[in-house]
């Protein structure tokens, strides 16, 4: 279980849409749940994420300060894998 830095419900990892920090690089979405770097949980929902954008919730969780344009950007990109991540479509054979 992991914990939405938004609303801070606790779900599984097929729940929640992942967030990395890499060690080079921007931020970014990471559907596969894989990627190194530190990472910040979001439920699946774009309402999460603007919840995360108000509260800054990602700078927090990424010990990073994350300017508005970023949070714009991720925002446009959480929008657009959402339907596909809600269809189950995404790599979720995450192990752990
Ligand atoms: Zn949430």
């Amino acid at each position: 279980m992991r914990k939405c830095v938004a609303c801070q419900q606790m779900k599984t990892k097929k729940e929640l849409i992942r967030v990395v920090k890499p060690p080079e690089g921007e931020i970014a979405i990471d559907l596969t749940g894989r990627k190194a770097g530190r990472g910040a949980y979001l439920c699946g929902a774009v309402d999460c994420f603007k919840l995360a954008k108000k509260s800054r919730a990602l700078d927090r969780a990424l010990k990073q300060s994350v300017s508005d344009e970023l949070y714009d950007q991720l925002e446009q990109e959480f929008i657009r894998v959402e339907d596909d991540f809600a269809a189950g479509k995404g790599d979720r054979n995450v192990v752990e």
